[in-house]
């Protein structure tokens, strides 16, 4: 009862009290008792990833998976990457580092029991705190998706006044990150590929914002689509299958733009991008003086990774984005009039901006004094998730020779994936889950 109480309280905070009313209604209509709705919409999400040729996620609490066990010997999921949606669809962001461990233990042994061998996770409603990334790295998941960025910029537009309402129950519920003062790229937390998801998502659109027409979302997202290009980044998409009646033409018509020929999108599973990831940190670039102002460099790392670099002579590499040039060889010479084409780190700085520069891609180096670096970032100054942009464009601003290895492998110059929470399969799941089961 408590639970349920809880929920209501938790509806009415985030959605308001008519909300939480439509709410309800809404479910009813989405979903059946059978589970036959919500098994046509995996088909259907399944069916696009296969017609455009990658591996969406569906992420799933494990006892949800467990009791409608039947839809892995279907077919229903195949070629779906599974991944966990926490063990019930429980509230995260309240819990100790040592209960979330429970839980996502509790998931991943029914997972196991089931035969499917999950890498990834992601917390019911977004909702992490400090120690979710360190829990799922200790369960031992190679990546995790529960940090959200939104896109403010593209939703303002399509939000005429902004409505405070839906934007204080936004920022309650999913706690995001500006997407434009962000890398729209993962980042390693030990053993783990931070993967973000960025908003707004279909929840926000059709549920919060009432956009249900299918061309209006379609709308949203490709211009998310453009955006997240323009910037070289990653577009994870979020669609529940509950909606996917409602936005699957929407998603139809992002992948679509998204696979165009000469695009240079890589579409891919999140398994996928945290294996890259995961391979790329290992990249080096060995710096050394040649003759008058010239340096040969040596990259070290994964034979797929892209090697980039900016105002570079026009007589290396091949334009690759923005201002960028691709270099195919892996052992060159670069003439800067003596600048190291790197950046420059001093020991006290910040660890997390050193880490973030590498994360970047950038060739850099650590040094108590500014040797004539592309940039140089000495002592003394703050660093945290909100200048990541700052950062990159004071380096990109700079006008001098810096090498980097490009977020995404072989050529590819922005990177995309679906992810899809199936919360409830039926209408008794969703009376379950009150219930806190
Ligand atoms: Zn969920």
């Amino acid at each position: 009862m408590w639970r349920f109480l809880e929920y209501c309280w938790f509806v009415v905070r985030t959605k308001g009290f008519i909300g939480g009313l439509l709410r309800i209604g809404m479910l009813i209509s989405r979903f059946d008792l059978s589970g036959r709705k919500m098994r046509r919409a995996i088909q259907g999400i399944a069916g696009l990833g296969r017609r455009f040729g990658y591996s969406p996620a569906l992420i799933v609490p494990a006892i949800v998976l467990h009791r409608h066990r039947h839809i892995l010997n279907d077919g229903s999921c195949q070629d779906l990457e599974l991944a966990i949606h926490g063990y019930t669809h429980k509230n995260m962001r309240p819990l100790s580092l040592e209960a979330q461990v429970q839980e996502v233990r509790k998931a991943r042994q029914i997972f196991d029991q089931l035969g499917v061998k999950a890498r990834g996770f992601r917390a019911p409603y977004l909702s992490c705190n400090t120690h979710t990334e360190r829990v799922v790295s200790y369960c031992g998941l190679a990546w995790n998706s529960d940090t959200a960025f939104m896109a403010n910029g593209i939703l303002h537009s399509h939000m005429g006044r902004p409505r405070r309402f839906v934007e204080r129950a936004v920022q309650q519920l999913y706690m995001p990150d500006d997407a434009a003062d962000r890398l729209l790229a993962p980042w390693i937390l030990e053993k783990t590929v931070c993967i973000p998801i960025l908003l707004p998502d279909d929840e926000i659109l059709v549920d919060r914002l009432g956009i249900d027409q299918p061309d209006a979302v379609a709308d949203i997202w490709l211009k998310m689509l453009q955006w997240v290009r323009a910037r070289g980044g990653l577009f994870v998409l979020q669609l529940h299958p509950e909606r996917f009646s409602i936005c699957s033409k929407a998603m139809e018509l992002l992948l679509e733009q998204t696979s165009i020929p000469g695009s240079g999108t890589w579409m891919a599973a999140m398994g996928q991008i945290a294996d890259w990831w995961m391979t790329r940190d290992s990249f080096k670039f060995v710096i050394s003086p040649a003759d008058s102002g010239a340096f040969d460099v040596l990259v070290k790392g994964p034979p797929n990774a892209t090697i980039v670099g900016l105002n570079l002579p026009s007589d290396l590499g091949k334009p690759f984005f923005g201002g960028y040039r691709q270099i195919k060889a892996r052992q060159f010479r670069v003439t800067t009039d003596g600048k190291i084409p790197c950046v420059g780190i001093h020991p006290d700085a910040p660890t997390a901006l050193a880490k973030f520069i590498h994360n970047a891609g950038f060739a850099s180096e650590v040094s108590d004094v500014d040797k004539g670096y592309a940039m140089y970032f000495g002592s003394g100054q703050a660093f945290g998730p909100s200048d990541e942009i700052r950062v990159i464009n004071q380096i990109e601003s700079a006008g001098r020779p810096v090498l980097r290895c490009w977020p995404w492998p072989n050529g590819y110059k922005s990177a995309f994936a679906t992810t899809h929470d199936l919360d409830s399969v039926t209408l008794t799941d969703f009376l379950y889950r009150l219930l806190g089961k």
